[in-house]
């Protein structure tokens, strides 16, 4: 498929001469209801701050494909783009948020299928993805069905890299292959940059994404004070992915710098009275590209003091061990993400456990997104886990990416604060 990639740029950049003037919020927008809320706090960390950083990002990232750096796009944590930045190539996550495309996607893909594979499909296959527009391949981890079938379209506008997951993390042949299909990638990614990744080049990525994961984890961790030392729509804003991934120190200057801003915040007050008691909420469950959720939860009186979802807790947390074989070393941290598509997945209960303890949490959302198998599944387990081990008030969730259940979904939530605040369920 790789043979394809410098036809494929050559016809995509007539087709993207308006790119420079598309709005960022075409595919991050209508992620918040109520993001002006009277209750919100000083918007030191509001979607201008996310917004900047983006489009710093973003026109860095083009520039430096102008100068021929490849831009390869992923839509699972799985890929260690560690390994994509060895290979001199841009990484860019793809996972969409907005309901807006999801009709031109269901042309191709079914109704009932995760909202989230519709919109990343949609967006892709209409060209209104800025992001995607720019790519110059995709690596395309094999996690669930829905997604391994939404590659095989994908495959018709894109060159696409079938990245294979093993179906579980317990047992040595699991590892192995796992490695197996990082040789693979490091290989093509090699062919394709034309640049070969030496082992001290990934050692220099792994200590610079390390350093980012623990910049993110530093922020994060502020929300284990009581009261919360940021809402959940904050650290969203602060912690979130940011488009082209390239300048990773500079990155971890801006979380420093916004980590002392919070600390400064907290020692003159913090948050507002309304917000700093508001129940303190773990949400877990499928990505959230789409920030609906959070949006209702704090609309309604709750504090998401932390999130385990991907692109949470989940995938900032470990670190790539920095001594020993960097490809071994990748394969065993990122073997180990705890996500359903791994059975069993031992590993998501344990998270839930420690990040509940740590934030000192009162209550647990889980989230599903509608025809979302893994997480609609494991939801039971979580439920039982939660309510049984934790002996927390847990409350799951089931939506898609439309608003026309925000009603239905707050008044659930509202119930769920009273049930907490009156100290029912636990
Ligand atoms: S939830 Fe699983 S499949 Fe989805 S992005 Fe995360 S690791 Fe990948
Ligand atoms: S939310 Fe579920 S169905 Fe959707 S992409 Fe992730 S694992 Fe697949």
């Amino acid at each position: 498929m790789l043979e394809d990639i410098e036809p494929r740029r050559k016809a995509r950049r007539c087709l993207t001469n308006g790119r420079k003037s598309s709005s960022i919020k075409s595919i991050f927008s209508i992620y918040y209801i109520g993001e002006t809320m009277e209750s919100a706090p000083p918007p030191v960390f509001g979607p201008e701050y996310r917004e900047r950083l983006e489009e710093q990002n973003y026109h860095q990232g083009l520039m430096l494909k102008e100068q021929g750096r490849l831009v390869i796009g992923v839509y699972c944590s799985y890929t260690p783009k560690e390994l994509i930045l060895a290979a001199g190539a841009i990484p860019v996550s793809l996972c969409a948020g907005s309901p807006r495309p999801i009709p031109d996607a269901e042309i191709h893909l079914p109704a009932n299928m995760c909202p989230l594979i519709k919109s990343s499909y949609g967006f892709a296959r209409t060209g209104r993805c800025r992001y995607f527009q720019e790519t110059d391949l995709i690596v395309a981890d094999a996690t669930c069905d829905g997604k391994k079938k939404m590659f095989e379209r994908l495959a018709e506008i894109r060159p696409v890299h079938l990245f294979h997951i093993p179906q579980s993390t317990e047992g040595p042949e699991h590892l192995a292959y796992f490695l197996d299909q990082l040789m693979i990638l490091k290989d093509l990614l090699e062919r394709s940059t034309g640049r070969p990744i030496t082992d001290d080049d990934l050692r220099l990525q792994i200590r610079r994404k390390n350093r980012l994961r623990e910049a993110r984890l530093a922020v994060c961790r502020l929300n284990t004070r009581k009261p919360a030392v940021l809402t959940g729509r904050e650290l969203d804003h602060l912690t979130f992915g940011d488009g082209f991934e390239w300048d990773l120190e500079n990155r971890v200057m801006e979380l420093n710098s916004a980590r002392i801003q919070a600390e400064a915040r907290a020692s003159n007050g913090g948050l507002p009275p309304d917000l700093a008691s508001r129940p303190r909420l773990l949400l877990t469950g499928c990505p959230t590209a789409n920030r609906k959720m959070l949006g209702v939860i704090e609309d309604r009186g709750g504090l998401v003091a932390a999130a385990e979802n991907c692109g949470g807790l989940k995938t900032i947390g470990p670190l790539v061990d920095e001594t020993g074989d960097p490809l071994m070393a990748l394969a065993r941290r990122y073997i180990a993400i705890a996500c359903p598509c791994m059975t069993p997945n031992r590993g998501r209960l344990d998270l839930i456990g420690r990040i509940a303890k740590e934030y000192q949490v009162d209550g647990v959302v889980d989230l599903t997104w509608e025809a979302c198998q893994l997480y609609d599944t494991e939801s039971f387990l979580i439920r039982d886990y939660v309510t049984e081990r934790l002996r927390l008030p847990y409350l799951h969730l089931r939506t898609d990416y439309s608003e026309s259940d925000h009603g239905q979904l707050g008044t659930r939530v509202e119930a769920f604060l009273e049930m907490i605040q009156s100290g029912a369920g636990s």
